[in-house]
């Protein structure tokens, strides 16, 4: 009976679609990816040869050539056919994240072996005929070794199956059962072919069967980043729940940019994420060449996560020389190498940390908590530090801060060079905690302002600083003004104009006693309420300071049109000027700065010569433990009585 094409030729589009979608959406990258391309193209060739020996084998005139064409077709129908079913295996356990089970060469090579005695069977066909002929007589004839070819095949498929299923817990349903499908419809389909020969049915089936697995399984927004050429944090966190599951042990390497936000303003998003996927092509190359198993995964802003199968991978090493390698190729992507901080660190799952959440924290604040002056660290170090200790209870931390009202007000002294004595202070707020004692504001800061409870600590600070000028006579004191830090959250609540002009009413303090602290940071990140803020409240009197100068990208052009009246040049440029660049560039900073009439603080001076240097070179104020650290209330008004020398 004559076959029917039909179904086979409706097969061979869909497969060229599959193949267009998966290079469009760019889910390349990773097993799970390259093993599904691989299926796509062995079911094609599968499907044309089928074509082609129904179709071609018959036109032709029976003669020599017709009857090579339709052996070399046959050939490759068995040689697809059965790889399809062995890849979709292999493929089974990447897309279930269970790769590291089939990790080991020796362990690969036993489950190919059933696929080595199929290839072993069709190689030897033509001296012994056993899986079948193809001859100008009969046409196509089975022999018996068909049934080794078969009963392999089905073996694989069983075996898959059972696999699958036995991943149900990870795996949800509507990713389950399209992975299943395709056995049932491939069997389905055999069977269907066994009594009815000429319905050419397989290869439409396993074409559905690939459509439900790239639309349910293979999801690209889930699966992988676009933007940068990685997989997504999303499927990271999948990853890691199936890691978590099975109890495998596995490293992660952890390279975070620390400064990805001031970065990307300074770039731009699109130079910014070329130049993350630079970044990661070099990663890719580089782990490449170690040969070991990994997956390169990415979060927003900076943060990479390379989950690598040897838990005894060497990661310090590799870092070391991926930053040799990016500082070499820099000038090449984007003049950024140099400009980025990056801190990196190697975590071992599930012997440093056992939960999701704990480990997707960690990641997100190693970076704040890497021994001194270091790039990199071993987790095991981190974890165990106090800081982190601090960090993993913050929620406990805050809440209980908030409710007992744990904070108090410290207050750094600044002083005058002009003048010679001091004129203001930096309100810095202190958290006093049962358990961990003093706890730094570079900690419960940042972590207040992740959690949403910023504002009820910025509310604090706002009324304290008022209620202190107004019990102590800051005139009398020879203080002029108080400096007080304002986070992102406060700067962009619409009612801050009101808040501050309830609380100068209610203390009577005057908004000239006042002196308000901005980062550049905070300014990029907000909108018009920001700017509506600051015009409001630079309108009734109040003046602003840009904090930390010098840590982001700062543009002149920018900070000469923001309302400010003070630059704070950051510690760490104090720090560099030990050197003669790190001198020059304070040297110039602070030119430029007078010339566009700012005034200048310089923060973090410790030593006399800094002092001397900063004064000589006309820095206005300096702050620093040169002078005095951030004092108690009390003992910062004795200071200054004693310092300014005013008589009681
Ligand atoms: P910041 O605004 O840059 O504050 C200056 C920090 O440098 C303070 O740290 C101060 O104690 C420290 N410092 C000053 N002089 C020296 C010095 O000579 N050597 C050294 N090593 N350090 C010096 P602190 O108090 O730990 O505050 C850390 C950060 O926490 C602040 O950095 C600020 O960003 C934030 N912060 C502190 N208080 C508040 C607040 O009331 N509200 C808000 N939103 N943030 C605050
Ligand atoms: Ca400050
Ligand atoms: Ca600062």
């Amino acid at each position: 009976m004559q076959k029917l094409l039909y179904f086979d030729l409706c097969s061979l589009p869909i497969f060229l679609i599959m193949l267009v979608a998966v290079f469009a959406r760019r889910t390349t990258k990773g097993n799970a990816n390259r093993l599904y391309i691989s299926l796509i193209i062995l079911s094609a060739l599968c499907a044309v040869s089928d074509v082609m020996l129904e179709s071609v084998c018959s036109s032709l005139p029976v003669s020599d050539t017709r009857l090579i064409v339709a052996n070399v077709f046959t050939y490759i129908y068995f040689l697809t056919r059965t790889a399809t079913i062995v890849v979709y295996f292999f493929f089974v356990f990447a897309v279930t994240g269970t790769w590291y089970r089939i990790r080991r060469k020796r362990m690969k090579a036993i489950l190919l072996i059933p696929f080595a005695v199929v290839l072993l069977t069709i190689a030897t066909n033509p001296f012994t005929n056993a899986v079948f002929t193809v001859t100008s007589e009969e046409g196509y004839k089975r022999g018996y070794a068909i049934f080794i070819v078969y009963a392999i095949s089905t073996l694989y498929a069983l075996t898959g199956t059972i696999y699958l299923i036995s991943c149900h817990r990870f795996l949800s349903k509507n990713k389950l059962f399209p992975l299943i499908s395709l056995y049932v419809l491939a069997m389905g389909a055999v069977l269907v072919q066994y009594f009815f020969p000429f319905l050419m049915i397989e290869m439409i089936a396993t074409a559905f069967a690939l459509i439900l697995v790239i639309l349910f399984v293979l999801r690209p927004e889930e699966i992988s980043d676009a933007s940068v050429g990685s997989l997504s944090f999303e499927a990271y966190k999948t990853e890691l729940r199936k890691i978590l599951l099975t109890k495998q042990k596995v490293k992660i390497a952890i390279i975070c940019f620390t400064n990805a936000y001031e970065l990307r303003s300074y770039l731009g998003e699109v130079r910014y994420q070329s130049y993350v996927a630079h970044v990661i092509r070099q990663l890719d190359i580089l782990f490449r060449r170690e040969r070991v198993f990994f997956d390169i995964y990415f979060e927003h802003p900076g943060t990479m996560y390379i989950i690598i199968d040897n838990p005894e991978y060497d990661v310090e090493d590799a870092y070391h020389r991926l930053a040799e390698e990016l500082m070499r190729r820099s000038e090449k992507a984007v003049s950024a190498g140099e400009r980025l901080s990056a801190a990196a660190c190697d975590l071992v799952v599930p012997d440093d940390l056992n939960s999701i959440d704990e480990i997707i924290r960690f990641g997100r604040d190693f970076s704040q908590q890497m021994p001194q002056g270091r790039t990199f660290a071993e987790a095991a170090e981190i974890i165990s530090s106090k800081d982190y200790r601090i960090i993993s209870n913050m929620d406990r931390i805050l809440n209980r801060a908030i409710e007992e009202n744990r904070f108090r007000m410290y207050y750094q002294p600044i002083y005058s060079v002009e003048k010679g004595r001091f004129v203001s202070a930096e309100a810095l707020i202190r958290l006093f905690d049962d358990e961990y004692g003093i706890i730094s504001p570079g900690l419960f800061i940042p972590a207040a302002e992740k959690r949403g409870v910023i504002l009820p600590i910025g509310d604090f600070v706002l009324e304290e600083v008022h209620r202190f000028i107004s019990e102590n006579d800051l005139a009398g004191l020879g203080l002029e003004y108080i400096e007080i830090n304002l986070s992102i959250a406060q700067c962009m609540q619409e009612e801050l104009p009101e808040r501050l002009a309830f609380l100068s009413d209610k203390y009577g303090v005057t908004p000239d006693m006042i002196n308000l602290e901005i980062t550049e940071t905070t300014y990029e990140d907000t909108g018009s309420v920001m700017d509506f803020n600051l015009e409001a409240l630079a309108g009734i009197g109040y003046t602003f300071s840009l904090d930390d100068y010098g840590t982001g990208f700062s543009d002149m052009q920018r900070v000469s049109k923001l309302p400010l009246k003070i630059i704070k040049l950051d510690k760490s440029l104090v720090d560099d000027m030990s050197s003669d660049e790190g001198m020059s560039i304070v040297r110039n900073t602070i030119k430029m700065m007078r010339d566009i009439d700012k005034k200048l603080v310089a923060e973090g001076v410790e030593t006399k010569e800094n002092l001397d240097y900063l004064e000589k070179i006309g820095c206005h104020f300096i702050q620093g433990y040169y002078f005095s650290k951030p004092l108690p209330e009390d003992e910062f008004v004795m200071f200054i009585k004693e310092h300014n020398r005013i008589n009681a």
